[in-house]
């Protein structure tokens, strides 16, 4: 084996530069010969347009007039094909003509709300999280945005930090996966189309990892850790093409990121070759005064600039400080100019030159709007978002013949939080709550009884009595229980990440009436129920599902469609546990003395397992898996070794299976974790049918980064595990790569 950590074999891992179409470069050239220095700062500076769509107002002149003397490059959370239309006509009274961005948070749904991201990502399903990510960005483009700012792509390990809501979880293979998917779901086949928008992978970088998962406060990580862990989701969407990347609040070893060089230029721009543009978050330049970082507001503008961050969101420090910074010879010309190439070749590529109004077509927003299609891959995706937690004897799926069903608990009957943070349809009425969803479902067949039994935060005696009462007249009880819209989010950074208020007593008042009880648990983070999950029949994590919440928890509940979601992120048992994943690696002084144990190092009053792991989730059915074989055990540099293994439904349901491989890079010069997940399929199986499943792992499937930020495979043993979640691994078995 190696020894002093000798670099075996080296993968150059740069991304590929983007192919630029040298006619639009071209023009681009062109335009920038015409272009003053103030119109060249112009396009560095975006403002929100919010008070241009109300009523007239001193801000609102203003901003007006900054469009028409071409002060302004780009406007966020100005939407809809009038106002988009309006605004674009200022800038078309300025003196170069050129078209403004139109930028929005679309993160899960634009009129359709789709269930937030963390949802998403425990489907698994690639095919289903593009279409909601290409349905979002049809809508929104049918109502004049050109660019969204999602995906977010940073790994989240946290619970506490309320913007995990917002990502894919914990894991750097299955996020990088979910990027890429994300990216070209928004963008579609080509940037230009008018059902696609410009997507943002943000933010660049690590800000996932914020201390002690508070939001926007600083990290400091190995560049090890960085590259390994947290960077990967972002190369995957700068090689899916992503058209824009946007900085993270967060200092990345005491560096702002918005200032700094080393993410912009020497990873981004550099090794990755990025041709897009690079967005500060809102007003992050300015906030690198308050870091510490620099002296005034002109100081951030010139570390900005100069680290590579191409445009200022909302902060003014670009328009206030460029024009004299370039004539103090602090700015050279050419730093400008190549950040203004960069947002002018997307605007010539989204055909905005040949029509700034081509977004604005009121006959296609109201018909896009109004389509089906939207609202039938909502509940779609929510279905597969959903996670079957515990199923004991099997009393899911319910039996149709049951005469009373109460549905009880302080989300019950949500709309609005079922929309989660990021909603962008502030008219929620047509939300489906989960009593709706049951209603609807069970047509009348059934008596539906409904109790409250108080607020998310608080349930008082007389709450839980009248929810006692009800169960008590029921058959079987739904609850819904969960954490409020406004609790996972930016933000929304929770140091106590229970199921809020005394929501346990409430469940456990209402079990104690011995009727069956479903819970389901809504909310934007991994909450902690353990009274729940040891005295609950039946548990399904249900996340915030967006418009068809309600419609995909009954389809669960009643058997249309059956569970296969899995945990895209591991759930501990008590706060301190946080920060809990699987990939860990294993100790000196293993537990128990079992090396293949997961979570090794104890403590005296915690177990080390989480209550639900990575890749975990039910379904009505079960599979077994057999058969595991290696195509070869032994091979040389540059050889893929092809597994494969069979999957068989051994139960009465047809379902589908989330089969997952973990390797293990058994002795290597950086201490490898114990498992790490390499490759996923998503298979749907009849009762009693059999699949070969196959899966290819190739040099950079077995590579890691060493020491020196090198990514390299070395010679070895190589352990490969197939099964249903990182802590039921079916079968194993391995291979040894030779020199
Ligand atoms: C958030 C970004 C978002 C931006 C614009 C910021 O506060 O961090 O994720 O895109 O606001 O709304």
């Amino acid at each position: 084996r190696l020894l002093l950590g000798m670099l075996w074999m080296s993968v150059v891992l740069d991304v590929k530069a983007q192919k630029q179409d040298p006619a639009i470069t071209q023009k681009v050239d062109l335009l920038l010969n015409r272009m003053t220095l103030e119109e060249k700062i112009g396009q560095l500076n975006q403002y929100s347009g919010k008070a241009l769509t109300g009523p007239a107002t001193a801000k609102s002149n203003d901003l007006q007039t900054e469009i028409r003397n071409g002060w302004v490059g780009s406007v966020l959370n100005v939407k809809g094909t009038k106002n988009t239309r309006e605004v674009q006509s200022i800038a078309m009274q300025s003196r170069l003509k050129i078209p403004l961005l139109f930028s929005l948070d679309v993160i899960h749904g634009y009129y359709t709300t789709f269930p937030i991201p963390l949802a998403e990502a425990a489907s698994w399903d690639m095919e289903a999280i593009k279409l909601s990510a290409h349905l979002a960005a049809r809508e929104a483009a049918a109502s004049g945005i050109h660019w969204t700012f999602a995906p977010m792509v940073d790994i989240a390990r946290d619970p506490r930090w309320g913007r995990i809501m917002e990502g894919a979880g914990e894991d750097p293979y299955l996020g990088s996966c979910i990027a890429e998917a994300r990216v070209r779901g928004f963008q579609g086949k080509v940037l230009g189309d008018t059902d696609a928008v410009m997507a943002t992978a943000k933010h660049f970088a690590a800000y996932g990892a914020a201390t002690a998962g508070r939001d926007y406060s600083g990290v400091e990580m190995s560049d090890h850790e960085l590259w390994q862990t947290y960077l990967p989701p972002f190369r995957a969407a700068a090689k899916a093409g992503a058209a824009t990347f946007m900085n993270s609040f967060n200092t990345l070893n005491g560096i702002p990121a918005t200032g700094n060089s080393y993410l912009l230029r020497n990873i981004l721009k550099g090794k990755w070759h990025y041709t897009g543009f690079v967005v500060s978050d809102w007003n992050s330049i300015g906030e690198m005064v308050t870091w510490g970082y620099a002296n005034d507001v002109k100081d951030a503008a010139l570390k900005a600039i100069t680290a590579g961050c191409d445009i200022d969101m909302e902060g003014g420090a670009y328009r206030k400080n460029l024009i004299s910074l370039v004539k103090e010879g602090k700015v050279p010309v050419a730093l400008i100019n190549e950040a203004v190439k960069r947002i002018l070749y997307q605007k010539y590529q989204l055909g905005l030159f040949d029509d700034p109004y081509k977004f604005c077509d009121e006959k296609r927003e109201s018909l896009v709007l109004n389509d089906k299609k939207s609202r039938l891959a909502a509940r779609s995706v929510a279905e597969k978002s959903i996670v079957l937690l515990k199923n004991d004897g099997a009393i899911l799926p319910l039996n149709t013949n049951l005469k009373t069903i109460a549905v009880i608990g302080p989300l019950a009957k949500a709309k609005r939080d079922m929309a989660a943070a990021w909603n962008v349809n502030q008219d929620t009425t047509a939300v489906v709550s989960l009593y709706d969803g049951i209603s609807l479902a069970i047509r009348g067949r059934q008596t539906v009884l409904y109790a409250k039994g108080g607020s998310v935060m608080h349930s008082s005696q007389q709450d839980i009595a009248e929810a006692v009462s009800i169960a008590s007249q029921a058959d079987i009880v739904v609850m819904a229980l969960g954490e409020s819209f406004d609790m996972s989010g930016e933000s929304k950074s929770r140091a106590d990440i229970a199921l809020p208020g005394n929501q346990e007593d409430l469940f456990e008042a209402v079990a104690a009436t011995g009727k069956p009880v479903i819970v389901t648990i809504m909310g934007g983070r991994p909450l902690i129920f353990n009274r729940i999950a040891n005295k609950a029949q039946s548990i399904l994590y249900t996340w915030w599902l967006g418009s068809e919440a309600g419609n995909a928890i009954a389809d669960v509940i009643f058997g249309k469609y059956n569970p296969s979601g899995k945990l895209p992120v591991s759930f501990p048992r008590s706060m301190g546990q946080i920060p809990i994943f699987y990939s860990q690696t294993n100790t000196g002084r293993p537990y128990n003395n079992e090396p293949e144990k997961l979570y090794l190092s104890s403590y005296i009053d915690e177990q080390n397992s989480p209550r639900y792991a990575f890749g975990y989730g039910l379904s009505y059915t079960t599979f077994g898996y057999s058969e595991l074989k290696l195509d070869k055990n032994i091979i040389f540099a540059n050889d893929s070794v092809t597994i494969s293994f069979s999957l068989t439904n051994t139960g009465r349901y047809a379902g589908e299976e989330v089969a997952q491989l973990y390797l293990r890079d058994e002795v290597a010069s950086v201490v490898r974790p114990l498992k790490e997940l390499k490759k996923f399929i998503k298979v749907q199986l009849q009762p009693g049918e059999s699949r070969i499943v196959h899966f290819v792992l190739g040099n950079d499937d077995l590579s890691f980064y060493d020491a020196k930020l090198n990514w390299i495979v070395e010679p070895g043993v190589f352990r490969i595990m197939i099964g249903s979640a990182s802590d039921d691994i079916r079968a194993s078995t391995a291979f040894t790569l030779k020199k």
